[in-house]
């Protein structure tokens, strides 16, 4: 299996039942650090997979994580010398509308837009933020639809969006081909640190590691200027050791499991064996939960993050 990104080798690193719809592998690009899983479920299946699973942060956080990322645009668009006020801004996944509240209130933007596949995150980002939120998918019609109705459009915005996408070079070739010369603002989880989770975590209960995409920076980077974009700024943020216990507690698990399956392998697991390699995942559990109480507590601000601003021309 080739790179999608750089074309080079991969490696095949684990198998995984990806949103417990398909058994999937998920490979590893040495060359650009592009982690990626294939097969995926059909289009079809991963959106009504996300209709049905719909996540929140507290509050605070998101609107934290929307200043961050709305200073972010505002202050590499100011440095380019772009004129704000002939800004429009079209996010796309704008879940309930933080980063457009945010534009609004602090910045020059002529125009900002969402568009969000869940209703009531669009209901409750009209009512209590008032923001020009509406309900929409993001596929090749709405692309089309935008260039033809909103064809003043000049920032995309793609916030923890890619990681989940069926084709994201796809999309990023067709955002490039039919909208004019615009800005492009992603944000998206760094490989660096998201890559050793996806590589442990295949349990088919978890949720973290089941991103069909994870990008280092140099794939980003490659993706992009593949499509024809050229990069203004790439900055990276949060707390390196964010998936430490995570990936602790992972390990721990992943050795019981491999250690009882090797045993019914050849058959000779026995009553004992399976005793003693319980206990033991039992009390370092405990150890490790112990050392979580006085370990520095974390929130999905410390999320290692890759933020990019591209233009298209
Ligand atoms: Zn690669």
């Amino acid at each position: 299996m080739n790179c999608p990104v750089c074309n080079c080798g991969t490696k095949n690193i684990n198998s995984v039942y990806l949103l417990g719809l398909i058994e999937s592998s998920t490979y590893y690009c040495p060359n650009c650090g592009l982690y990626f899983r294939t097969p995926l479920p059909s289009i079809e299946a991963i959106y009504s997979y996300y209709t049905s699973r719909y996540f929140r942060y507290p509050e605070s956080i998101e609107m934290e994580m929307a200043r961050r990322q709305g200073s972010f645009i505002l202050r590499k668009l100011s440095n380019e010398q772009i004129d704000l006020s002939k800004i429009n801004y079209l996010e796309f996944g704008a879940g309930r509308g933080w980063v457009l509240s945010y534009l609004q209130s602090f910045g020059s933007i002529n125009s900002t837009m969402g568009i969000e596949p869940d209703e009531v995150s669009v209901r409750w980002g009209r009512e209590n933020l008032e923001v020009n939120l509406n309900k929409g998918t993001l596929n090749e019609d709405l692309i089309t639809e935008i260039s033809l109705n909103y064809p003043e459009t000049n920032l995309i915005s793609l916030i923890h969006v890619l990681e989940h996408l069926h084709n994201p070079f796809e999309l990023l070739a067709l955002l490039k081909k039919n909208l004019k010369e615009h800005f492009l603002f992603l944000e998206i989880p760094n490989a660096e640190q998201e890559g050793p989770v996806m590589k442990i975590d295949t349990f088919p209960w978890s949720s973290m590691g089941q991103h069909f995409w994870s990008f280092s920076a140099k794939s980003l980077r490659l993706s992009l200027e593949n499509c024809g974009y050229q990069i203004i700024s790439l900055e990276t943020e949060g707390n390196p050791h964010y998936w430490d216990r995570s990936i602790e507690r992972l390990s721990l698990w992943n050795r019981y499991f491999n250690f009882i399956s090797e045993k019914q392998r050849y058959g000779d697991l026995n009553l004992m064996d399976f005793f003693t390699a319980t206990c033991n995942l039992v009390a370092r559990n405990g150890i490790i939960k112990v050392k979580s109480l006085v370990a520095p507590k974390y929130t999905r601000l410390d999320l290692p993050i890759i933020r990019i601003l591209a233009k298209s021309a």
